[in-house]
């Protein structure tokens, strides 16, 4: 039986990983190793007693008690903290989703690669923050990094059966998120709930807001960049708002591969579980005389800063995309907790590179985790005082 593991469980990718598990047969299909969430520790429960789980973890010591209560007479072990996470991602598994959000999913997927397992990586905060780290320990323990975010996917569907020398270019579609229309002038105001309203994908708050700042497509041009190894200047970005196709791969003969389905998660998700085979999947099937047209945009600059410091991030390579990351990451915490403007994230992120390419080597290659992860909680504090005074 498949040994499976699933990191951010409780989460929205979390969710669709697990519907597709109990549709593909629950736990008397897989062998369920271990589950992990945060503060949904109730949600969690359920999973790991539907999935039969060996453990279950919550990133936080105050939930544990939670846990355990919630797991009482199932035989289901808890443990709780970073620490336990990473002996989480030690226990042997064939498949492990990787679907915490943000830089806190890097060590345990890093450490789960050790084992040679199939990472299906749906947190792009990996590959940003620690791309060449990743792929060279994949390839040192014989590991395989699947791809989950849906452009990646698509890309690497594209591939099947090509050789990436061929490759031209690769254009990522980006829907330009809930705010894509607003006058210039009115978005700097936009509110965290305007910019929650995503047009076609239900996903997680954070992810939701990076898609209407751009910051999403941001750190997914570095995912492309680190993911397939092409240059920067291969990859292209193009606003589509009807988010059927999920990204497209341009070859030197002029011929582009494009990926279209239905704007559901669990297309890629179910290729990564299934791959290299497909499976039946509960997705709606495009109606294309119902859909009459695809619509395409140049993506405006102006408007979305973001794409513009994804340039200068794989420009400078080194730590940079983990100073991009963890200052994207506190600008999006400021701007939830209402002490920034919508426009003020990227000034945020702007202003910590710029104060840390002038104290440190940005450009610096990682020579481990470690280096990665002291760049990320030095550009947290960085971000934390170009927020306060932004704010
Ligand atoms: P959610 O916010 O919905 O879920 C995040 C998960 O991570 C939850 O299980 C949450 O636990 C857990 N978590 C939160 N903080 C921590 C922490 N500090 N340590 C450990 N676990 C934590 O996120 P999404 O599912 O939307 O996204 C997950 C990842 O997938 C992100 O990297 C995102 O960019 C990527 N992705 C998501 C897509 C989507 O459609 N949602 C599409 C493509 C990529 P709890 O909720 O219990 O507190
Ligand atoms: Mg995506």
């Amino acid at each position: 039986m498949r040994r499976i593991s699933m990191f951010g469980a409780t989460g929205s990718i979390g969710e669709s990983t697990f519907d597709l598990l109990m549709r593909q047969g629950g736990a008397a299909a897989f062998h369920t190793v271990a589950l992990t969430g945060g503060r949904n520790v109730a949600r969690l429960a359920e999973m790991a007693r539907a999935l039969r789980a060996e453990v279950a973890v919550t990133a936080y010591d105050d939930c544990l008690p939670d846990l355990r209560t919630a797991l009482a007479g199932s035989g289901i072990a808890a443990i709780a903290g970073p620490q336990a996470l990473l002996e989480a991602a030690d226990r042997p598994a064939d498949w492990i989703m990787s679907a915490i959000v943000g830089a806190a999913g890097l060590a345990p997927g890093f450490h789960a690669l050790r084992h040679g397992t199939t990472l299906a990586l749906a947190n792009k905060e990996s590959l940003v923050t620690a791309g060449p780290l990743l792929m060279a320990e994949a390839a040192r323990h014989g590991a395989r990094i699947l791809p989950v975010d849906s452009e990646h996917s698509a890309i690497f569907q594209a591939l099947v059966g090509e050789d990436i020398a061929a490759v031209e270019r690769i254009v990522l579609t980006a829907s330009g998120g809930a705010l894509r229309d607003w006058p210039l002038d009115r978005l700097a105001r936009a509110t965290v709930a305007e910019a929650l309203a995503h047009p076609n994908w239900a996903m997680g708050q954070r992810i939701t807001i990076d898609s209407a700042s751009m910051f999403n497509k941001a750190l997914e041009v570095i995912e492309t960049r680190e993911y397939f190894g092409v240059a920067p200047d291969q990859i292209e970005v193009i606003i589509h708002p009807e988010s059927l196709i999920h990204s497209m791969v341009g070859y030197r003969d002029g011929a582009m591969m494009a990926h279209l389905g239905a704007a559901d998660m669990r297309h890629a998700i179910g290729y990564a579980l299934n791959w290299p085979e497909r499976a039946d999947l509960p997705v709606a099937r495009l109606d294309f005389a119902a859909l009459g047209q695809l619509t395409f945009r140049a993506p405006d600059e102006a408007r979305y800063p973001a794409l513009r410091l994804a340039r200068e991030v794989m420009a400078t390579r080194g730590l940079a995309g983990a100073a991009f990351n963890a200052a994207k990451e506190i600008a999006l915490d400021h701007f939830i907790g209402g002490g920034i403007g919508f426009a003020d994230m990227a000034a945020v992120v702007d202003a910590t590179l710029a104060a840390l390419s002038h104290r440190n080597s940005l450009g610096n290659a990682p020579m481990g985790l470690e280096d990665v992860l002291a760049m990320d909680h030095l550009a947290r504090q960085e971000a934390g005082i170009a927020a306060r005074a932004i704010g």
